[in-house]
């Protein structure tokens, strides 16, 4: 049975109202303390909010990414953070649907509502270049034998369930799914970043954690394609992000320009002003628009992969020029702690690098191009 107009109207007001009470109050608090105050991710979990794209068949809600990504855009507006712990959860439960086997998605995907997934490629080698990985999978009998240290991993800490890209002893690229309970798991260093300050962002080690065969992800050397594949899927729902980002940004500036005043004129009413304004509105639109078409084109069927790496190139730098403004209008109030502008910059500021950096997705925009 599939989600009706008004099941996503429904959606949409669900997320509006729980942003509204229970994430919007506190997005100043989560930026300053750096994560997010006990009970606040349980609530999302008693909310049902994790398995909004989990097939029925597994106990989700089964809504599509354009009904997703609106949700996250909407989450955005009132605290990033969360809408980027739920985006990396959502795209790697996507990597399940399409590239598991029956085995694996039966044992994990039920647990899907409750607890975070998370997709881990990068190393300390780096991580623009996945080919370049020192993960290990050593083939024993019918398990696996992983070896590896992935760092910078989003939901790093607060997932249970990882995704692993690793080489085989043939040195082909291949994901297993592993859990935190396997012997050999251990949670490393949380990284001190200076955005999206609830987002625990961190290291995951492995020492010869075992898998049984079916903990892999499509086939052997598949391993870069279902990386993509994740990617695309994590810029469109970033790109969404980076819209609710901008958004917040707009409603600050829009707000303070209305109130404050120069001499006896309010800031609105000056020329300056209405031309930053009307910048950070249209940059809120454009990013829209793409975000918009690449999760459509997703629903669809049709290729999105460029379009996703358009939405979260052009949306991130948008979102930070766009908030650039919003500081100036907000004067040195906007160079303060006291108003949101400052976080929302360094909150925008890691899709220019999550996710494939901005060099990666302008290659890879290019590429496309040229191959038209
Ligand atoms: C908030 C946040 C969340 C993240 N979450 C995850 C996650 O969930 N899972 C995960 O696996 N990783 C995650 N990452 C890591 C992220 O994917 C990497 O930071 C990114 O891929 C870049 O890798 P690097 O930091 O090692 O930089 P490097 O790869 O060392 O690159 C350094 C610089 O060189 C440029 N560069 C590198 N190679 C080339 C090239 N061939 N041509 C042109 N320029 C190049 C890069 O664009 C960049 O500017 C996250 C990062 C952040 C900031």
């Amino acid at each position: 049975m599939s989600i009706t107009i008004e099941q996503n109207k429904m959606l949409i007001q669900m997320i509006k109202e729980f942003t509204a009470n229970e994430l919007a109050p506190l997005d100043m608090d989560i930026d300053s303390r750096g994560d997010y105050p006990d009970g606040l991710f349980q609530k999302v979990v008693k909310t049902g909010l994790l398995g909004m794209t989990l097939p029925r068949e597994y106990g989700g809600a089964d809504f599509d990414y354009v009904a997703a990504s609106e949700a996250l855009e909407k989450m955005a507006t009132g605290n990033a953070s969360m809408a980027v712990t739920l985006e990396g959860h959502f795209k790697t439960i996507e990597q399940f649907i399409k590239y598991g086997n029956k085995a694996l998605n039966d044992k994990y995907l039920p647990s899907a509502s409750k607890r975070i997934f998370a997709f881990s490629m990068t190393e300390p080698s780096g991580g623009s270049n996945p080919k370049g990985i020192a993960t290990r999978a050593i083939k024993q009998g019918s398990n696996w034998v992983i070896t590896g240290d992935k760092i910078m991993i989003t939901n790093g800490g607060l997932a249970e369930v990882y995704c692993v890209l690793s080489k085989t002893e043939d040195d082909q690229l291949a994901i297993f799914v592993v859990d935190k309970d396997m012997p050999g798991f251990k949670f490393g260093k949380r990284e001190d970043f200076i955005g999206l300050k609830g987002v625990p962002v961190g290291e995951v080690v492995l020492n010869h954690v075992v898998v049984p065969d079916s903990h892999l992800l499509g086939v052997i050397g598949q391993g870069l394609e279902i990386g993509d594949n994740a990617h695309a899927d994590a810029r469109v729902l970033m790109g969404a992000v980076l819209a609710g980002i901008t958004e917040h940004e707009l409603q600050t500036a829009v707000s303070y320009a209305k109130e404050r005043k120069a001499m006896d004129t309010p800031l609105y009413q000056l020329q300056v002003t209405q031309e930053k304004i009307a910048d950070i509105a249209i940059a809120k639109q454009n990013i829209q628009a793409l975000y918009q078409k690449g999760a459509n084109d997703k629903v669809a069927g049709k290729p999105y992969a460029e379009v996703a790496a358009m939405a979260k190139s052009y949306g991130s730098r948008s979102a930070v020029a766009a908030g650039d403004k919003a500081l100036q209008i907000l004067g040195g109030y906007g160079y303060s702690h006291e108003y949101p502008v400052e976080h929302l910059i360094r909150d925008a500021r890691a899709m220019e690098l999550a996710e494939g950096t901005i060099e990666k997705m302008n290659l890879e925009i290019t590429n496309a191009e040229i191959a038209k």
